[in-house]
């Protein structure tokens, strides 16, 4: 792991990654560098890492100081040890249905729907937000499962007109109560990935979770809903590197 600078956020990110490693028993190595690192160095450390035999994933802790470009940044991690799956190879094979290392935080959405035996042929899934990271990832895998998948963004005129014909809802913006009760199907699945901090600096997603709930058929809490997952996927896309550079793996 690699983390540039001082983010408080990142840190607690990086913390419970760390965390997750040593109950799991995964070998975590941090490597932790000042805000003034240069892109030059740390793109060095990452083609360093690439040719380490004793690491077989490599992550770089977003966002990095704004004097490095982070996809250049990405873009030089060895698509073999790409397990937070945000390298353009990744990118690619998720898209025409390949192998290769899913993005963990939509991949932990794919989960929770497959924990409660969720079909998502000829349901119709509407995932609120674009990211490179969250949005696009996520409604690429819901349509690989055969479902009727909307993307919606900032520029989607009547949201909750959208909202109301999903089966499944995914939120994944970056905006405390966005999504309200009267934006949701009745007996909806509604997962919250949205990570905010309310009036009181207290955690809260996207989801105005109380008046949700009364609606939705299954919800997903925040705190200790598709954070866990995200760090569980991650595991599970280190695991699969590890076994993949293995001698006749
Ligand atoms: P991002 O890159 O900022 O993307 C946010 C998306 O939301 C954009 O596509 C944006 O549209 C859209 N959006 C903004 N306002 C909107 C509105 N009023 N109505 C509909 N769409 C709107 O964020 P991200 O990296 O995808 O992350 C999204 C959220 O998930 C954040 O809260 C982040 O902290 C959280 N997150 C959680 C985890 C986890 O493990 N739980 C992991 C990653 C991210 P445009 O494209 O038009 O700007």
């Amino acid at each position: 792991m690699l983390l540039v600078g001082d983010n408080p956020a990142s840190q607690v990110y990086v913390r419970n990654k760390i965390k997750a490693c040593e109950e799991t028993g995964f070998k975590s190595v941090l490597e932790q560098y000042p805000a003034s690192l240069t892109e030059a160095e740390l793109l060095q450390r990452v083609k360093a890492l690439n040719l380490d035999a004793s690491i077989h994933g490599i992550l770089v802790q977003l966002p990095l100081p704004v004097h490095i470009d982070a996809q250049k940044v990405i873009e030089a991690i060895s698509p073999a040890k790409d397990v937070d799956g945000f390298h353009v190879a990744s990118a690619g094979a998720l898209m025409v249905g390949q192998p290769g290392f899913w993005p963990c935080t939509p991949y932990g959405c794919m989960k929770m729907l497959e924990s409660i035996g969720y079909t998502l042929r000829g349901k119709h899934a509407v995932v609120i937000g674009r990211s490179n990271i969250v949005g696009k990832p996520m409604a690429l895998m819901l349509l690989h499962q055969h479902a009727t998948v909307t993307i919606c963004h900032s520029s989607t005129a009547d949201l909750g007109q959208i909202t109301r014909q999903a089966d499944v809802l995914i939120a994944a913006v970056g905006k405390q109560n966005l999504v309200t009760a009267d934006m949701v199907k009745p007996g909806a699945v509604v997962i919250d990935v949205g990570m905010n901090r309310n009036a009181e600096g207290k955690l809260c997603g996207d989801v105005d979770y109380e008046g949700v709930k009364q609606v939705a058929g299954w919800i997903t809490p925040v705190p200790g809903g598709v954070g866990p997952m995200t760090i569980t996927m991650l595991l599970m896309n280190t695991l699969k590197a590890a076994e993949h550079a293995l001698p006749h793996a």
